[in-house]
């Protein structure tokens, strides 16, 4: 159980730093348009209209979502390890269930094996 508290703890954090992560994103995004991202060309009114140069908007908007929803993703599976499966619930660790080493070979084995699925002698 994780009680309100670490709840809206884990939630806030959450909040925070997927604005951070948008904040980058779209600072990918933004920084491409600013920086020859755009091009100025002749609007129906005789104005000035900018007009997104697609070679440097299109990878420029790839990498902003990529870094908003990788990080996002990142960010929620962080938080969610840390505050909902602290204390030992959480899912099985894999590195706190080591192999079975075989006592003639040296393979590696699944835990709990009989025996050996290399050279097929008996585990202790
Ligand atoms: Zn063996």
């Amino acid at each position: 159980m994780v009680s309100w508290r670490e709840a809206f703890k884990g939630a806030l954090m959450t909040l925070l730093w997927s604005i951070a992560w948008i904040m980058a994103g779209l600072g990918v995004i933004v920084g491409a348009g600013l920086f020859g991202g755009l091009k100025l060309v002749e609007g129906p009114l005789g104005a000035k209209v900018p007009q997104p140069r697609p070679e440097v908007m299109i990878p420029a908007a790839a990498v902003g979502i990529f870094i908003i929803s990788v990080g996002w993703m990142a960010t929620f599976y962080k938080i969610l390890s840390e505050t909902v499966m602290e204390g030992g619930q959480g899912l099985p660790d894999a590195r706190t269930q080591p192999g079975l080493i075989c006592p003639l070979c040296g393979a590696e084995n699944q835990p709990g094996a009989k025996f050996c699925r290399n050279c097929g002698a008996a585990m202790k």
